[in-house]
């Protein structure tokens, strides 16, 4: 395998490039998968996911962007079409390029903080959690139940890594987030990464170990000094200050209803 540099520190927010490349990534690798009309729990997943990143993508130009997406879709499935590869390659073709106008967004799949020694190590699953939080983060008290249901359906339907699907589909229906708020949904989702962080930490199984990064129990105090107290418990507000900062690129408009 080629040898990269190490990812760079983390940064806040976080890099666009990389939300956007899981995006494009799962547009054009992901959910090109059968999606027939006897799919019908697919398809719903589907349009829930682009309706979520019409409504929760940062920026209102790619909010705008993923509504037209959401609106080709929702039309070619109401003609009852199979929306298979071929389908897909020409819905996407309809798209303005670059498919995220706002937020120097690159057009094609470039991973920066996700860059790591192959693809599959990091790049995709790193920027879709990155993404996922993202979301979150991006989402209203109104709708931050609904994100993190649409986040669950996008996994159990188009992830490709298959033990990620099963692992996480199995901790959301095993405890159903019961959130009330965006910040609720937010610690949620942090809690569920740290608990994937935690298993990958001690399977050693994983091929991911060999390639990725150790898994730590996320924030590091030297990313956040303040996130726990001298007794070892989680600061939640400053936990959640920190996802703000790092997920949040809005700014005030960060978690206002839509
Ligand atoms: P990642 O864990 O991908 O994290 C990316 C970045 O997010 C980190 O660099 C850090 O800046 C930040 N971060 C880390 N923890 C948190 C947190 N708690 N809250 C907020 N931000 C955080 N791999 C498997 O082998 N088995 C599995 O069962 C599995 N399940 C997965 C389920 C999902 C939904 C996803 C998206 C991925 C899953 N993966 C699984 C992949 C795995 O979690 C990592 O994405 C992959 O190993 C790459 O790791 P990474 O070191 O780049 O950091």
């Amino acid at each position: 395998l080629e040898q990269l540099p190490p990812p760079e520190a983390l940064q806040r927010p976080v890099p666009f490039a990389d939300i956007t490349s899981a995006v494009v990534y799962g547009l054009e690798r992901e959910l090109p998968v059968d999606i027939g009309p006897e799919r019908a729990e697919r398809r719903a997943a589907l349009l829930a996911w682009l309706q979520l990143l019409s409504s929760s993508f940062p920026l209102p130009e790619n909010r705008a962007a993923m509504a037209r997406l959401h609106r080709l879709v929702r039309a070619a499935l109401a003609e009852n079409s199979p929306v298979g590869l071929r389908q897909w390659a020409s819905l996407l073709e309809e798209l303005p390029r670059p498919i995220f106008p706002a937020g120097g967004a690159v057009g094609a799949i470039a991973w920066a903080a996700c860059r790591g020694v192959s693809e599959e190590a990091r790049g995709y699953p790193c920027a879709l959690w990155l993404l996922f939080h993202s979301l979150v983060a991006h989402s209203s008290d109104a709708t931050a139940a609904a994100t993190l249901r649409t986040i669950r359906a996008y996994v159990d339907h188009f992830f490709g890594c298959e033990a990620c699907r099963r692992h996480f589909v199995a901790m959301f229906d095993a405890k159903p987030p019961d959130v009330r708020t965006a910040d609720a949904a937010a610690l949620w989702l942090w809690r569920a990464h740290n608990a994937v962080n935690l298993r990958l930490n001690r399977s050693g199984e994983a091929t991911v170990l060999r390639y990725g990064l150790p898994k730590v129990q996320w924030p590091p105090a030297d990313v956040c000094p303040g996130c726990k107290s001298p007794s070892g418990r989680w600061r939640e507000v400053a936990v959640l200050r920190l996802l703000r900062a790092v997920y949040c690129h809005d700014g005030a408009e960060c978690g206002v209803a839509r």
